[in-house]
C-alpha cells in the first residue's frame, strides 16, 4: 500500500501558514489580495511537479492545471475543484500549525501561555481519531484545513500520478478557486479552460462523507413604504412601516426557521430588518431541498406581500427575489454514475460512504447549475471555521487513496457516450 503521510502533512503545514482568508466581496476579482499568495504557491508547486497547462487567471484569482491521461488510456476528462480561501469567522493570519502524533484520546493543550485547551467533552469528535496524527492550531487562529486539507490531497494525487505513469487514468483537470467561504460560488471559474464535463469538489468534514444534494436557495428583500405623519395628528393617516414589517414577520411560519429544522427540512431565515415609520426593509433567505416546496415558499412570500398591499394600499410592499443556487441533486440524478463511482472509491479504501444532504450551498451546486455536474467529497477536516479546527493526517491520506481509486475506476469506465447536458 502506498503511503502518503509525509506528503500530505508537509503540504498542509505549508499551506496553512499562508494567509488566504476571504472577506466581503465588493466587485470583480478576489475579495482579498492575499488569496493570490496561495494561488502563486500552487502555481509554482504544480510547475515543479510537472503538471501541464498551469495557468493563473490573475484577475479572477483562479488557478488551473492538467495532468494528461496515462499512456494508452482513453477516458473522459475528470476535474477536481478545491477552494483556496479560508473562512473569515476567525483570524487566518499568523497560523502556527503543529502536529500531535498518536493522539491519546485526552484533552489537548493547544497553547500553554494562554492556557487554551481543546476538551473532549466540548469536542467529542476527537474520540474518532484516537491513535491518529492531528494537525492543530495554537488556539488563536483557524487552521485553514477547510479547504487546504483537500488541496493537500489533490496535490499529492498529482504528484503520484505524474510519478507513476503505469497507474491508469484519463485527463485530470485541476482548479483552485477563491472566495468559496463568502459566497463566491466559483463564479469566475472558466469552464472552457477547465475542459471537463464532470467534476468533484472536495470540501467538508469527516473523511468518507460526500454530498450530492444541496438546498435550492434564494435571497429575498421586502421593501415597505409607510406614511409618516406627526404623531399628534396621525389618527387614520399614518402607516407605520415598522409595524408592517413586524406584521410580515409574524406571517412567516414560526417553526420553519434554521434553529428548528434539520435533515431535509427547509426554512425561511430573516437576515436583517431595518425600519422607520416611513420605510422598512426585511432581508431574508429561503432554503428547501425539494424543488416544488421551494417554489411554494417563494409563492408564499408573494402572497404575504399581496396581503399587505390589500390591507394598506397598492404599492405599499414590494418583494424582490434573487435565486442563489439550485439543489444539485436534481441534475446529478441524471448522471447517477458520478455518485456511484464515488461510493465505490470510498468503499475501496475500507470506509463506509456516508451521504448527507448539505444544508447550504457548495461551489459544486453553482457549477452543476452552470452545466458541470459536481458532487462533493469531504476534505476530512474537523471543527472548521474556528480556533479548534484540526485535520487528522490519516484522513488526508485516505482522501488521496479515494482519489486514486476514483481515477482508476473512472479510467475503467472508458469514454462516455455523448451525454446531453
Ligand atoms: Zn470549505
Amino acid at each position: 500500500m502506498l503511503r502518503f503521510h509525509d506528503a500530505v502533512k508537509e503540504r498542509l503545514l505549508r499551506y496553512s501558514r499562508i494567509d488566504s482568508q476571504s472577506g466581503t466581496i465588493t466587485g470583480p476579482g478576489p475579495s482579498t489580495p492575499c488569496q493570490r499568495d496561495m494561488a502563486a504557491e500552487l502555481c509554482a508547486e504544480m510547475r515543479g511537479l510537472g503538471v501541464s497547462d498551469v495557468f493563473f487567471d490573475e484577475s479572477a484569482c483562479v488557478v488551473y492545471g492538467r495532468i494528461p491521461a496515462s499512456p494508452g488510456t482513453s477516458a473522459e476528462p475528470l476535474a477536481f475543484i478545491t477552494h483556496m480561501d479560508t473562512a473569515p469567522d476567525v483570524s487566518g493570519h499568523g497560523v502556527r500549525p503543529w502536529v500531535l502524533e498518536a493522539y491519546d484520546g485526552g484533552d489537548i493543550l493547544l497553547n500553554e501561555s494562554r492556557n487554551i485547551v481543546m476538551r473532549v467533552t466540548e469536542h467529542p469528535v476527537l474520540k474518532n481519531y484516537v491513535g491518529q496524527d492531528l494537525i492543530l492550531t495554537d488556539g488563536t487562529t483557524l487552521l485553514g484545513g477547510d479547504d487546504k486539507a483537500a488541496i493537500a490531497a489533490v496535490m499529492t494525487l498529482a504528484e503520484i500520478l505524474l510519478a507513476h505513469p503505469e497507474l491508469p487514468h484519463g485527463p485530470i483537470c485541476l482548479a483552485f478557486t477563491p472566495d468559496e467561504e463568502v459566497g463566491g460560488l466559483a463564479r469566475e471559474l472558466d469552464l472552457e479552460r477547465l475542459r471537463a464535463r464532470f467534476a468533484y469538489t472536495l470540501d467538508g468534514d469527516h473523511v468518507g462523507w460526500y454530498q450530492d444534494q444541496t438546498f435550492n436557495a434564494a435571497a429575498a428583500a421586502l421593501e415597505i413604504r409607510g406614511v409618516s405623519v406627526h404623531t399628534g395628528t396621525a389618527k387614520g393617516l399614518m402607516i407605520n412601516a415598522s409595524d408592517l414589517a413586524v406584521e410580515f414577520l409574524n406571517m412567516l411560519p414560526a417553526r420553519e426557521k434554521p434553529q428548528f429544522t434539520d435533515g431535509v427540512e427547509g426554512f425561511y431565515h430573516v437576515c436583517s430588518v431595518s425600519s422607520s415609520c416611513e420605510y422598512a426593509r426585511v432581508e431574508l433567505i429561503v432554503r428547501d431541498f425539494d424543488e416544488n416546496a421551494f417554489a411554494s415558499r417563494l409563492t408564499f412570500l408573494s402572497n404575504c406581500t399581496e396581503a399587505l398591499n390589500r390591507r394598506y394600499g397598492p404599492d405599499t410592499a414590494a418583494l424582490t427575489v434573487r435565486e442563489q443556487y439550485r439543489n444539485m441533486g436534481q441534475t446529478l440524478s441524471r448522471h447517477p454514475f458520478l455518485t456511484e463511482l464515488l461510493r465505490q472509491a470510498i468503499t475501496d479504501c475500507g470506509l463506509e460512504p456516508v451521504c448527507e444532504p448539505f444544508r447550504g450551498g457548495t461551489d459544486g451546486a453553482a457549477l452543476t447549475f452552470r452545466g458541470l455536474p459536481c458532487p462533493n467529497l469531504s476534505a476530512g477536516y474537523e471543527n472548521a471555521h474556528g480556533r479548534f479546527e484540526f485535520v487528522p493526517i490519516q484522513s488526508m491520506e485516505k482522501n488521496v487513496e479515494i482519489l486514486l481509486s476514483l481515477c482508476r475506476r473512472w479510467a475503467e469506465m472508458g469514454t462516455l457516450p455523448d451525454l446531453s447536458r
